[in-house]
């Protein structure tokens, strides 16, 4: 059986960036879903027992879209804190990313764009290569970038229901908005 995560911070505290609100759909009853979702249908799968990353990886269909929305949102609400965290001068994953994009700033505008340019719901991430760089990808509704062999190290949700409450139709502002309460300490453990 698969839980509900439990979020790092308060349901407040991600304000004004994300609304308690927001957090209260998102988490409580999207996520929840998911997760209810998930344990109804893998009795008798022949998947029961794997980790979800294994499950993303050899399912289809339904348990591969709870399946994945679970593993996406765990990696999405674990990656944010109140005010947020710089990420780390003289760290690996900074230089990494002054070395392929030229600047931090020049990444994060395309991790953006790339998220705002995805049609319809899904995910942008950044994830690390069997060789070690860094790539953005969008990922359609529910998958992950497991599913490529790459290792995901953050990730903005682009499905309205991430948004919509405080943003309506404005997905470029929120995901701008979002780089104020991530944790870079996390992605840094993820690499
Ligand atoms: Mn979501």
């Amino acid at each position: 059986m698969f839980e509900l995560i439990t979020l790092p911070y308060g349901a407040k505290d991600l304000e004004p960036v994300i609304s308690e609100r927001t957090i209260g759909f998102h988490h409580g009853k999207h996520l929840q879903g998911y997760v209810d979702n998930l344990n109804k249908l893998l009795p008798g799968s022949g998947l029961e027992g794997l980790t979800l990353e294994e499950i993303v990886c050899k399912s289809s269909g339904g348990i591969f879209n709870n399946a994945g929305q679970i593993l996406n949102h765990n990696l999405y609400f674990t990656q944010f804190c109140k005010g947020g965290v710089a990420l780390a001068d003289g760290g690996r994953l900074k230089a990494q990313i002054i070395k392929q994009w030229g600047s931090v700033e020049a990444f994060q505008a395309e991790f953006v764009a790339k998220g705002v340019g995805l049609f319809g719901s899904g995910w942008v991430w950044l994830s690390r290569d069997a060789d070690g760089s860094l790539v953005i990808t969008q990922e359609p509704g529910a998958s992950n970038p497991v599913v490529r062999g790459l290792k995901p190290l953050l990730t903005f949700d682009v499905w309205e229901h991430a948004y919509y409450l405080d943003y309506q139709n404005r997905r470029a502002a929120h995901l701008e908005a979002l780089w104020q309460i991530v944790d870079w300490s996390v992605i840094e453990k993820r690499m």
